[in-house]
């Protein structure tokens, strides 16, 4: 529990008293839900959570939040795991949950457009662009839990980014709300819009801290017609980017996803479900799971086919899903190597990227180093290989007392961010800097980067009450309650 200034009670009671019932939780039972992540690892318990069903009713809580001084974090669906969403201000955050601004509002075939709240859960997003015989591409293991709101904001990619891009390339609009409570709309659905500065930029991957994304307007896509799937096993992850490479420009851009797995993440995930066996009829070093999708007269599998044809002197044993089941329990892999990494406690995440021709380079050299410094730390690498992220995680020895893990995670972690930092990469390429990676984040950001972030923050947000010390550290003197 925040210990509470007598300044932020008083500020909390008259917030109370101004809110319209069944807006603002402050039962000690009803605000837990909100005080833990998707992982577990990171708690922090709000002041309390308020809980608008509407763009009107969020924005007359944060124009009181603003008079009142009180400082407020968003919150989705708790997936993003960088500390970013749960409270954590030393002297109390009111979170904002959008989990009741959840509604579809409109899907247009013509425009090929969606419309739709923040707080939609991003599956059913998805299913309502199903209905009208359309997708809307963003794809990964949390879509059952994460909200739009969070996708814009961490400016999700997922399996699909490689043909469709990453969330910034599928927002049209977005509905705003600013720390001072104004509604900034520019929930529009034009594919073309040059009038001046494109505010709405700003807001997505912002984690929070320049407004609160109410509603987003999204690009959606003709559903394809044809999908298939296969996993290959190959000696190296050099051979698997040989074959993307060739994939890019033989499938006619027709892939829509293209993950790397080493062969540790295939044990963990066979290891984990009695009902999983080896999907190839030998082990190999590197495992790639490609999918392929069209609409109208292509035929998909006979291109699928030729292609990996013409790739055995790459491609050592393969398999391609015979059906749509076939194609879900090769994904299930995948689901399931990110599932089980946690079962046996705690473990290091990263989502690193490189450019996609450094990937190779980059895990080997990884790899290596880690092998060297710390052998008895296991490592778990997969990633998405069209847009260069990779997870290169660690996994504490069964045999390691819980009280040493952290010094493990950190040293593995530098040794990773090294080699990223060689390449010319990024140390977050998912989930955002929130507050685990500000330090890490901070060292290596140049000062005009710095100073121009800090100036936007200050247009935005002049008294510092949104998402406070998320990516830029907390600004002295003038986050105070
Ligand atoms: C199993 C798993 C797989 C994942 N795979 C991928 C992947 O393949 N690719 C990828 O890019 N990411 C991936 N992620 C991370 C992904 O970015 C986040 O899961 C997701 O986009 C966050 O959405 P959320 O609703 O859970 O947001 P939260 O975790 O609740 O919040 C994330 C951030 O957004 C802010 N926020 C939330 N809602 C709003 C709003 N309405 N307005 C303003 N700020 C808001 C929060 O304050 C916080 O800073 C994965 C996560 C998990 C757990």
């Amino acid at each position: 529990m925040n210990a509470q200034s007598p300044l932020k009670e008083r500020a909390l009671a008259a917030l109370s008293a101004a809110m319209p019932t069944d807006l603002l939780l402050t039962d000690a039972e009803a605000l837990e839900r909100y005080s833990r992540d998707w992982s577990g690892d990171h708690y922090g318990r709000p002041l309390a959570v308020a809980r608008p069903r509407s763009t009107e009713e969020l924005s007359y809580f944060m124009a009181c939040c603003h008079e009142l001084g009180m400082h407020v974090v968003p919150q989705g669906g708790l997936t993003g795991l960088v500390g970013a969403a749960v409270a954590s201000f030393p002297e109390g955050e009111v979170v904002v949950s959008l989990e009741r601004m959840n509604k579809v509002r409109s899907v247009n075939p013509i425009d090929f457009a969606m419309v739709v709240e923040a707080g939609c859960i991003l599956e059913d997003a998805k299913r309502h662009a199903e209905a009208a015989d359309c997708i809307l591409p963003i794809t990964f293991g949390a879509q059952g839990s994460c909200r739009i709101g969070g996708n814009v904001s961490t400016n999700a990619g997922g399996f699909n980014v490689l043909r469709y891009g990453m969330t910034r390339d599928l927002v049209l609009g977005l509905e705003v709300v600013l720390a001072d409570g104004r509604i900034w709309n520019g929930l529009r659905t034009l594919r073309k819009d040059n009038r001046g500065y494109d505010l709405k930029q700003l807001f997505i991957g912002a984690e929070g801290t320049l407004g609160i994304v109410a509603a987003a307007a999204l690009k959606v896509f003709p559903k394809p017609e044809q999908v298939e799937t296969a996993l290959v096993g190959l000696e190296s992850v050099e051979a698997a980017m040989q074959l993307y490479a060739r994939a890019r420009r033989q499938c006619s851009d027709l892939l829509t996803a293209f993950e790397l797995i080493l062969r540790g993440g295939i044990e963990i995930a066979i290891n984990a479900r009695e009902d999983l066996n080896d999907p190839l009829s030998q082990s190999y070093p590197v495992y790639v799971l490609i999918e392929a999708s069209a609409a109208g007269r292509v035929d998909l599998k006979a291109l699928l086919e030729g292609f990996f044809a013409d790739a055995s002197d790459l491609v050592l044993d393969g398999v391609i899903a015979s059906s749509k089941a076939q194609g879900e329990r090769l994904w299930l892999l995948r689901e399931m190597m990110v599932e089980a990494q946690g079962r046996g406690g705690r473990y290091l995440r990263t989502d690193v990227s490189v450019s996609i021709s450094s990937i190779a380079a980059f895990v080997s050299e990884t790899l290596a180093a880690l092998a060297d410094k710390y052998p008895e730390a296991i490592a778990v690498t997969y990633g998405h290989v069209g847009d260069g992220n990779i997870h290169l995680n660690i996994v504490p020895p069964e045999d390691m007392p819980a009280e040493e893990y952290d010094s493990l995670f950190h040293a593995t972690e530098e040794v990773i961010f090294d080699v990223v930092d060689r390449h010319g990469g990024s140390i977050s390429a998912e989930h955002g800097i929130g507050k685990i990676k500000q330090a890490a984040f901070l060292k290596r950001a140049d000062p005009l980067t710095l100073e121009l972030a800090r100036r936007i923050k200050d247009a935005f947000d002049p008294e510092h009450l949104l998402s406070e010390g998320r990516i830029l550290a907390s600004a002295q003197g003038k986050a105070g309650g």
